[in-house]
């Protein structure tokens, strides 16, 4: 079978719209991150052919080794972290990335706000907030949110425009959003990025701004040596 991204991408796309109006949101509320992360050159460019200018990945090192040249011959794609980030590789991200999704905690902020500073460039940042409360997740919990949100604004200065989250693997995710949108409203934060393959209609009911979906258009992943998240 061969996969046919362009098909796939008009049809996650479609459903991401009716999902919204479905929920009495405009159609055009929730912006696609295709998320790209494993996933070769070759199989990201057809992407980009159909139009899809907004894509994610979750390690730095892969997207340094990838971006850039796509970048260069599609200069207005812009690229999303949405994994993990250590703060010895905020100076890379901060010149990779066009947003940074996975901000969670003082030491990163700190040191993204330096390299932001020494760089003049201000991806934007979001929040992750840890709204399972797992261990070995990343993230803010929600009960110490606010204060790092005030932090990330006022301390440190973050071009900070929204919250993220990656709900527990084996629970009903709405409530993860629902939580996710009310830490938002009450901080005044405006873009929310939740929901995946499995979960992004839902996400976008309850009020998603922006779903990550990597499956559904690329197809399924050699996750060997990755982390899931
Ligand atoms: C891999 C990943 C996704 C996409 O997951 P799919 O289930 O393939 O759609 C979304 N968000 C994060 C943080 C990811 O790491």
């Amino acid at each position: 079978m061969t996969l046919d991204i362009a098909q796939n991408l008009s049809k996650v796309k479609n459903a991401i719209r009716a999902a919204a109006e479905a929920a009495g949101r405009p159609a055009d509320a929730v912006r696609l991150v295709a998320v790209s992360k494993t996933h070769p050159p070759e199989t990201i460019t057809p992407a980009i052919d159909a139009g899809q200018r907004l894509f994610g990945e979750n390690r730095v090192q892969e997207a340094e080794a990838k971006w850039p040249k796509l970048k260069e011959a599609n200069p207005d794609c812009r690229l999303h972290l949405i994994g993990p980030l250590q703060s010895n590789k905020a100076a890379i991200a901060v010149q990779l990335f066009d947003a940074i999704e996975t901000v969670d905690r003082p030491k990163l902020a700190k040191a993204l706000a330096r390299h932001m500073e020494q760089t003049g460039l201000r991806p934007d940042c979001l929040i992750q907030v840890n709204t399972g409360e797992e261990p070995q997740k990343a993230g803010v919990s929600p009960a110490d949110a606010d204060k790092f949100i005030a932090a990330c604004r006022d301390e440190y200065g973050l071009p900070l425009i929204g919250l993220m989250c990656i709900p527990p693997a084996n629970e009903e995710p709405s409530m993860h959003f629902a939580l996710l949108c009310e830490i938002a409203q009450r901080n005044g934060l405006a873009e929310l990025s939740m929901g995946m393959s499995a979960d992004y209609e839902i996400a976008a009911a309850f009020g998603a701004t922006l779903v990550r979906v990597g499956t559904a258009i690329f197809g399924a992943r050699e996750d060997y040596g990755h982390s899931s998240e």
